[in-house]
């Protein structure tokens, strides 16, 4: 049955709407209800490589990173499962002088907050994995302990976590409209029914830009589809390797079980639609850039793939904040290519935010009224909903 109200409702049971209500419940707060209109974990973290890194631009986002890795080595500990944790290393391969440079410079702010990365030379990153050409690159940057881990494990070890807490989380309940009275949330208007709540969390992925046109409010998020490819069993490469990023095409790659995983690194519009059918065309674009770094893999097959939507920002940090001119919404939204791996941190400081008023990092980084001067392009805007937005 559908409760007739809550503390909190959060719209969304992805890693981000899990990991909220996880750190809502683990704090005491359990009059939360989580609302999905699929099923837990299907939404574009269902989608996610399970990429984690510390190596980010932003010394927030790096804290954020260190976090999330202390968590997710954690995990075990306390949400009584695995979530399968390698730390095999990222390796990004630089071609390009100003790249480099700007690399530089971020090393050496991640190494000052505490990360094992260095910048190496193209032998180096040989060494590590011997099948790179190297002939046209001027360096790389290895950081060890970045790595992946399981996205399905990490989602339902928050949302099973917080249902034992006594949280509600309810799947195939889609949210269809925001109730407001005068300037205030006063609930929510479901496929089964109403919820009265003084605060909505927007946790709703690539389609957080709906939840913000039921309020009459444009968010800047730009669905952007991304594909992934797996290889046939493949011991040519080598086993386990670090994510070797090659920063000229965009393509990456690393073991995975015995075959290869791949991503020809690509950001489409998706114009007017959340469609997220596979393009067989990019199984070839992947396989040729594939061929160019890393040449043994033009002979492996490619055995399946998958494309989803990443949620990205104009300056592709999340945000996470309050929406203007409505009170009682709450927006942990567009977290890109890294909402899966910061989802420990952004749970976190979400929870506090609604708890204590406010957080205990300095989030200005994720504040909406960054975009307030800058125009939102018609690519900024979100599609209009149609039937199969799913799939
Ligand atoms: C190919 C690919 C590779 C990626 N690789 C990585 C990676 O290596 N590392 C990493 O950290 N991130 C990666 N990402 C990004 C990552 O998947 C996302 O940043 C992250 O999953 C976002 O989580 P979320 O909870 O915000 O969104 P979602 O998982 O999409 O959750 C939002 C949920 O909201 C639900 N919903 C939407 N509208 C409504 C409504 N009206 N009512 C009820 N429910 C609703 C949806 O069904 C969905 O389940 C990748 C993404 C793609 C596409």
């Amino acid at each position: 049955m559908i409760p007739k109200s809550a503390d909190v409702v959060i719209i969304g049971a992805g890693a981000i709407g899990c990991s909220i209500a996880y750190h809502l419940a683990r704090r005491g707060q359990t009059d939360v209800v989580v609302l999905e209109r699929d099923l837990i974990g299907s939404g574009t973290t269902s989608k996610a490589a399970g990429g984690i890194r510390a190596q980010f631009g932003t010394e927030t986002e790096v804290r954020f990173s260190l976090e999330s890795l202390d968590f997710f080595r954690r995990f075990e500990e306390e949400m009584g499962t695995s979530c399968y944790l390698r730390q095999v290393g990222y390796l990004f391969l630089l071609n390009d002088e100003r790249d480099l440079e700007r690399f530089r410079q971020q090393v050496a702010m991640q190494q000052r907050l505490g990360v094992d990365v260095q910048i190496i030379s193209p032998q180096e990153a040989r060494e590590l994995v011997p099948q790179l050409a190297i002939e046209d690159l001027l360096a790389a940057v290895y950081c060890p302990t970045d790595g992946y881990a399981g996205t399905n494990e990490v989602v339902m070890g928050y949302a099973r976590k917080a249902r034992e807490k006594g949280v509600r989380i309810l799947e195939q309940t889609e949210v269809v409209d925001i109730l407001v009275h005068g300037e205030r949330v006063a609930g929510v208007q479901t496929t089964r029914g109403t919820i009265a709540t003084p605060l909505v969390v927007n946790a709703a992925g690539p389609w957080a830009g709906l939840i913000g046109k039921m309020l009459g409010q444009e968010l800047p998020l730009l669905p952007r589809r991304r594909h992934i490819f797996f290889t046939e069993p493949f011991p040519d490469f080598v086993h386990p390797s670090p994510l070797v990023i090659d920063r000229t095409s965009g393509f990456y790659c690393r073991a995975e079980g015995p075959g290869v995983l791949m991503s020809p690194g690509d950001a489409e519009a998706v114009p007017l639609s959340y469609h997220v059918g596979i393009d067989w065309s990019k199984a070839e674009e992947t396989a040729q850039k594939a061929t160019r770094r890393v040449p043994v893999l033009q002979r492996a097959g490619i055995m399946s793939g998958w494309a989803g939507l990443r949620p990205l920002t104009p300056d592709e940090h999340a945000i996470i904040d309050y929406l203007p001119g409505v009170e009682g919404v709450l927006c942990a939204i567009g977290f890109c290519g890294h909402g899966f791996q910061h989802s420990p941190a952004a749970g976190r400081v979400v929870a506090e935010m609604i708890l204590d008023g406010q957080p205990s990092l300095d989030l200005s980084l994720f504040r909406l009224s960054r975009f307030q001067n800058r125009e939102i392009t018609q690519q900024g805007r979100a599609p209009e909903p149609e039937g199969n937005r799913m799939r």
